[in-house]
């Protein structure tokens, strides 16, 4: 039988309470050892020392797990479930996150590496209240009578698709799985979902709270495990009709082959991006500095969406670049318990060696460090917020996504100048744009190749508002009333009143 984790959270966590979870693969609503009695270590990366292991799922776990999840579907969910049931469980589910918010954002904190406070109010609030949103539309999920002509009508049946397969990676490791549970379950599918080797642990807990809000056994299937194995058996299943993958481009990309070498299932990607954020020289300069801050840096620049290409307009360039990097210095890196630290370690020594390595890179190309540039402390994997100026626009800090806490600014003269360079990359996930002049801020908005654009904010996310990329920034939208439409079949009904037959 797979192993309980227990661990005592202490100070600096203000939540001092214990936590204590199943770290088996999750399927049938009970926990189980993976199929080859193996197991993966989990580290915390505030000290790179092991927290716990877990159950590896494997290939045959994900044949099971299909299994589980086409009984339940056929007998406890999908078409036998009214909507108004679904929504109730998912609303459960909803409040016992909430319940266990705390708890819920320490595990995040030490499994992760993101500051404590900003997973209680930002991870775990917004994960409930994307369940609870899906909720709420759960026994909405309606089709349309069509009229045809004085013989004849039609109207369509939006129906669940049946088994999911849902894969999520570890940036954002609870808000991820609340954006693939909500609108699968609310139309009801099954689900058979893998999670990110590197950070497991916050799901693992909520298999348990799957369980106590009553959920039909079956019904969500969780397997941790790798990419290769686990993953690719998700994508390639003759018996899951559809997938739905958050993670990089390249994964992305084998992802859709395999589904159209496999069984031709429907599938979304919510890919990478390299977001520009460009900053007019009649912006409130004050607030483009803080959202500017925020766009890059938060969640230790780990963020799909991130502001990772700053555009200023030459006149204020200056001044912006001084107030930006004063302050810059003033966001807290540290000890991801510590309820004042902004920014906490990168999740994995293979994400430092792999930030390290563009730092490099933009220092040898002759980019010029505006501040940062540096491992943060002794232990751990923690880097300096760092701001490269003086890029040019082939460098491969400019080109490629970093997924790190490093920006780079550059110079643009007027509007046509820079739509030009903000388009000019393969991505188009999100943008941003500062100016007090509405008419040039729309304008600017609408000729952006972007899923998101904000209007002088940034990396603002709302239940209600689709999210996902143009270009090789992905397929499809999650969240809002458009990710339904991911997870329903459109079935159209004919019916003859009075045509004769031919
Ligand atoms: P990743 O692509 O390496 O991994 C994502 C998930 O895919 C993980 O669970 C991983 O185990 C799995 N995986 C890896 N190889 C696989 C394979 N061959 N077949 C099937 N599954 C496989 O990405 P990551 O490093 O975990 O996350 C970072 C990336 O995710 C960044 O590029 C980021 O921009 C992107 N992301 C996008 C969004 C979005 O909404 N667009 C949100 C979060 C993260």
């Amino acid at each position: 039988m797979p192993a309980t984790f227990n661990y005592t959270f202490d100070a600096p966590c203000p939540y001092k309470g214990t936590t204590s979870f199943n770290t088996g693969i999750f399927i049938d609503g009970k926990f189980h050892d993976g199929s080859e009695k193996k197991t993966i270590e989990v580290f915390n990366p505030s000290n790179g020392k092991k927290i716990t292991d877990i159950s590896e799922g494997t290939p045959a776990d994900v044949d099971t797990a299909v299994a589980a999840a086409h009984r339940a579907f056929q007998t406890s969910w999908g078409l036998k479930v009214p909507g108004s049931e679904r929504g109730r469980l998912l609303l459960r589910l909803a409040d016992l996150i909430e319940k266990n918010a705390e708890e819920l954002a320490a595990i995040e904190a030490l499994d992760n590496g993101k500051a404590y406070s900003i997973a209680l109010d930002f991870d775990v609030a917004q994960s409930a209240a994307v369940i609870r949103y899906y909720g709420g539309w759960a026994d909405k999920i309606q089709g349309k009578t069509i009229e045809v002509d004085e013989t004849k009508f039609a109207y369509t049946l939006h129906e669940p698709i049946g088994v999911v397969g849902q894969i999520i990676p570890w940036n954002f490791p609870l808000y991820m799985l609340s954006w693939k549970l909500g609108p699968a379950l609310a139309t009801g599918n099954t689900i058979v979902l893998k999670t990110s080797e590197f950070t497991p642990l916050s799901a693992l807990r909520v298999c348990a709270l799957i369980n106590e809000a009553g959920f039909p056994p079956g019904v969500v299937n969780i397997l941790s495990g790798y990419g290769a194995t686990v993953g690719a058996a998700i994508a390639n299943h003759m018996h899951i009709e559809k997938v739905a993958f958050t993670g990089s481009t390249l994964v992305g990309r084998s992802i859709l082959k395999a589904a159209a070498n496999s069984n031709l299932k429907k599938a979304t990607l919510e890919l990478g991006g390299k977001s520009p954020n460009i900053i007019f020289d009649d912006a409130n300069l004050d607030d483009a500095v803080k959202w500017t801050a925020f766009g890059i840096m938060f969640n230790h620049g780990q963020c799909c969406c991130a502001g990772s290409r700053v555009f200023v307009q030459e006149r204020i360039y200056d001044k912006f670049i001084s107030a930006f990097s004063a302050h810059i210095k003033t966001l807290k890196v540290g000890n991801p318990m510590d309820p004042d630290t902004f920014q906490g370690p990168q999740v994995s020594q293979i994400q430092y060696d792999r930030i390290m390595g563009y730092i490099k890179s933009g220092k040898e190309e002759g980019a010029k460090i505006l501040t940062g540039g540096e491992r943060h402390g002794s232990e751990g994997y923690f880097i300096q917020p760092t701001v490269f100026t003086d890029v040019k626009p082939d460098m491969k800090i400019v080109k490629e996504e970093i997924f790190g806490p490093v920006v780079v600014i550059q110079k643009f003269k007027d509007e046509d100048d820079i739509i030009h360079m903000a388009n000019d990359t393969f991505y188009g996930l999100a943008a941003a744009v500062f100016s007090r002049d509405i008419s040039r801020a729309l304008t600017v908005a609408n000729r952006l190749q972007a899923g998101t654009v904000w209007v002088n904010c940034y990396n603002k996310l709302h239940p209600q508002v689709p999210f996902g990329g143009y270009k090789q920034s992905g397929i499809g939208r999650e969240l809002g009333e458009y990710a339904l439409a991911n997870y329903t079949n459109i079935k159209s009904v004919q019916i003859n009143l009075a045509a004769p037959a031919p």
